[in-house]
Parts: structure tokens; sequence; C-alpha cells
């Protein structure tokens, strides 16, 4: 392990702000910005592709002796790979979402993006977003931020990006979908998300995008 990297973990619910600001405070700090949660939706897609049933446990364990998923960083832009395969964009739809939500809570699949995750993270400075980041994959980061805001919040964000990329989706649909993704999120047995005992919590249902980009600069120049 190189002892001079610097980590800083960023979890919280869906919608929170963190892959947007996350973003931009890793462009900031200089570090690189890693998205957990498209690892597991890399799974969740491979296994719609494969007609497998993303709630099915030991269906869903089935198909990872035959599944490759790579993180690779493009001029600083992560993109996912599923047996070499560019899935960045499929990766994004609600049904995605889902099947992300429903196949991290098996825990074969959890162990199998563990190393990836840990490997990045020994390598880099980076900021790593998920949901048990500061709890499970990188308990010794820097610094440790919870962020979150009101479901409704949470909602409306992503309805705001979802329309933006010209889905055609309904709001209480997107509100009702983060509902169910935070309650699974927060209720599985592994790595449910929760934040760490040393985490700093911060809500941004009342900051815009700059207010929170701020707010975690000044959390994490706190801490370093
Ligand atoms: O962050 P994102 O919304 O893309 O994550 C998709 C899903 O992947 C989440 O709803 C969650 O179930 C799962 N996830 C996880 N652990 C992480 C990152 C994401 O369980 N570290």
């Amino acid at each position: 392990m190189n002892n001079n990297v610097i980590n800083v973990a960023i979890d919280g619910p869906a919608g929170a702000g963190k892959s947007s600001v996350a973003k931009a405070v890793a462009a900031k700090l200089g570090f690189i910005y890693v998205d957990t949660g498209a690892l597991y939706r890399a799974i969740g897609v491979n296994a719609l592709r494969n007609g497998v049933k993303t709630n099915d446990r030991s269906a869903v364990a089935g198909t990872l002796s035959d599944v490759k998923v790579e993180l690779a960083f493009v001029s600083g832009v992560q993109k996912v790979l599923l047996n070499g395969e560019d899935v960045s964009v499929e990766i994004r739809t609600p049904e995605a979402s889902m099947a992300a939500s429903d196949v991290s809570a098996v825990p074969e699949v959890r162990d199998f993006l563990f190393d990836l995750q840990r490997n990045i993270a020994k390598e880099n400075n980076c900021l790593m977003d998920g949901r048990d980041i500061g709890t499970v994959v990188l308990p010794d980061a820097r610094v440790k931020i919870f962020l979150t805001a009101s479901p409704e919040i949470r909602a409306g964000r992503r309805y705001k990006e979802l329309i933006e990329k010209g889905s055609q989706v309904e709001f209480k649909d997107v509100l009702e979908d983060l509902i169910k993704r935070d309650y699974n999120d927060s209720h599985r047995e592994i790595a449910p998300l929760k934040p760490a005992e040393d985490g700093i919590i911060i809500d941004t249902s009342e900051l815009d995008f700059e207010g929170s980009v701020n707010v975690i600069i000044n959390a994490i120049k706190e801490k370093m």
C-alpha cells in the first residue's frame, strides 16, 4: 500500500448529488473520481441481458463466473466495461438502477467487486463514491462524507437529469423508485447504506451545486 495516497469516501442515497458534486470536488482536488455504483449497474445490466431475475440471488451469483467488469479512466472520465464493451450509457436507465439495487444485495456480487475498488484506491488519490465506501471498502479513508438530501429533492434532481437525457419519465415514478432503492440499500443485511461512525454528514437539500461543492471541499480541507 502506498501510504502517501489520499482517499476520500463519499457515501449516501441515490440522487444526493454524489456523482455531479463529487466529480467537481475531485477535479478541484486533482483526484480521480470513482463511481462504484457503475460497477453494480454493470452486473445488473449483465443479469438483465442474460434474462436472469435480478432478485434471484443464486441466479445472480451464477452470472459472476462468466463476467468481467473493469473501470477505465479516459481523460479523467470513468468508463465501465462489461466483458470489454463500454456500457457507460446503458447502465443509466431506470431499469439498470433497479437491477443494480437488487444485485447489490447479493454477497457474492459485493465480494466480486471488492478488490477492484480497493486496488484503485491503493494506487490513486481518489474520491470514491458509493454506499459502503467509508464503512466497508475504505474504512481507513482519510475523509468520510455522508451526503444526503430529502427524497423529494433527490427525486427532483434525478428527474431533471433523466428528462435532459431525453427519457420519458414521470416524477412520481422517479420518486417511487428512489424510495424503494433507499429502502433496499439501507435494509440489506450486507454492507447497508449508513454513515460511517467517523463520517461527516452533509445535507444538500438547501444547497445548490456550487454550495454543495464548497461545503465538501471545506470539510475535506479541515480533515487534511
Ligand atoms: O450510485 P448509484 O445510484 O449508481 O448506485 C446504483 C446501486 O448500486 C445503488 O442503488 C446500490 O444498490 C448499489 N451500490 C452499492 N454499493 C455501492 C455503490 C452502489 O450497493 N458502493
